[in-house]
């Protein structure tokens, strides 16, 4: 199946690379205790909560200046419960959630600071975690110890080490999330320091430097760090042919068509109204998408039930349907928030792409047997290098397409994709 307006537009994405100014990455900061909860009292009868308010106003304005979105909790000498610290972070689509403590214990020669965070190798059965926080062990654990590292190297206070811990507010949220103990009140010394401005300045800009450590003001993507698909997600970024939803990218939520479609269409050029272009029977499968020309071809998105001109992606759909590049359901519908499936996913790229038909007779995934509605199109791409199987057997085809895995996916069609010399038509 070769169309001539099937061309990928390899050449014409270089030619709009302009950085999006990324949106700066966003903190909470949270003074711990507060109103009739003092915390802590100092042996100086310094109150914890005032320490932890001066240091949590003094860590908002040095993260401010380097560039920093913050908010904070309490902003004043008022009581907030710990759910209500976490409810209110929930709500702020935040990047880190950071606790501003001070530290007391029975043994007055015990000073210095850690910094506590929630690990999923020690879960405690009574207070267990949240499920996001679970997950997120690793970057709390990271975080947790850049702002240790910056914090014991400025303030030069004895390094008394991380702490897998279950206080609430570090295993309850839905962000990297850690809590502070800066000093012993408890310690003369240490007691001493907080109760110097100076110090509490210091301390402020110690854990700021660790945050930036960790999480650059102007990171794009935030939650890409650590990602396996960060590299091509940021490539294609650049290239404006994936965007996030805000300053995340989300990796792991599952495509929908409307937005594989709206994928496909930055990168390939799909004329509009090309009449009588619509795919060959079977090739998308006709169980699947309806099969052939669906009426959606002719009379463009109106022909369907289930989308309408305040769909996001409206102009994309159309301009696909209308290419015959996308089709219907024999129920009249186009599902466009419906998660693709890998098989999908892989016919609709196969569609556009011109891949290299595979042997013939090749089967290259277990799971994907000759009969399969999309065989030879996922065949043809693998042949190619454009997919692979979740493992060297298995393909998957029913499993959804995570948008990561479609980032990947374009990614390794672009970069390989033949190009076309710039000079000719
Ligand atoms: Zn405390």
């Amino acid at each position: 199946m070769k169309k001539p307006w099937v061309r990928a537009a390899v050449l014409a994405l270089s030619l709009f690379v302009l950085p999006l100014p990324a949106e700066a990455a966003k903190i909470v900061v949270d003074p711990g205790h507060g109103g009739m909860d003092s915390g802590a009292v100092g042996i100086n009868g310094l109150m914890e909560k005032t320490v932890n308010l001066d240091i949590a106003q003094k860590l908002r304005d040095a993260l401010v200046q380097r560039g920093y979105e913050v908010v904070m909790t309490r902003q004043s000498d008022v009581y907030w419960s710990l759910k209500e610290r976490v409810d209110y972070t929930d709500v702020q689509d935040a990047d880190l959630f950071v606790s501003v403590h001070a530290n007391s214990y029975s043994n007055p020669n015990t000073r210095g600071s850690m910094v506590l965070y929630y690990d999923d190798a020690s879960p405690q059965e009574s207070y267990p975690a949240s499920e996001r926080m679970k997950a997120l062990t690793p970057q709390s654990r990271e975080l947790a110890q850049k702002v240790l590292d910056a914090f014991v190297r400025k303030t030069g206070l004895p390094n008394q080490g991380l702490t897998q811990s279950a206080v609430y507010v570090v295993r309850m949220g839905s962000i990297p999330s850690i809590l502070v103990e800066t000093a012993f009140l408890s310690n003369k010394t240490d007691a001493a320091l907080l109760a110097n401005s100076d110090e509490r300045t210091l301390m402020a800009g110690a854990i700021a430097e660790g945050i930036e450590a960790y999480l650059p003001p102007d990171e794009l993507f935030p939650d890409l760090r650590g990602h396996w698909a960060r590299e091509a997600v940021l490539r294609l970024q650049a290239q404006h042919v994936v965007e996030g939803t805000g300053s995340h990218f989300e990796p792991n939520r599952m495509l929908t068509r409307a937005e594989w479609v709206t994928l496909l269409g930055r990168v390939f050029d799909l004329p509009a109204g090309a009449a009588g272009s619509c795919g060959a029977p079977g090739t998308v499968g006709g169980a699947v998408y309806g099969g052939g020309c669906g009426s959606g071809a002719a009379g463009g998105l109106s022909a369907f039930r289930d989308v309408n001109a305040g769909h996001w992606a409206f102009a994309a759909l159309e301009k696909a349907v209308k290419a015959g590049v996308l089709e219907g359901y024999p129920d009249g519908t186009l599902r466009p928030d419906r998660p693709v499936t890998r098989a999908e996913a892989a016919a609709l790229l196969q569609r556009l792409a011109e891949a290299p038909q595979a042997p013939a007779g090749r089967q290259p995934f277990q799971d994907v047997p000759a009969g399969y509605w999309a065989a030879q199109a996922i065949a043809g791409l693998q042949a190619a290098g454009w997919v692979d199987g979740v493992t060297a057997e298995q393909f998957r085809p029913e499993r959804s397409i995570t948008r990561a895995e479609a980032a990947a996916l374009i990614d390794r069609y672009v970069q390989s994709a033949p190009k076309k010399p710039k000079n000719q038509p």
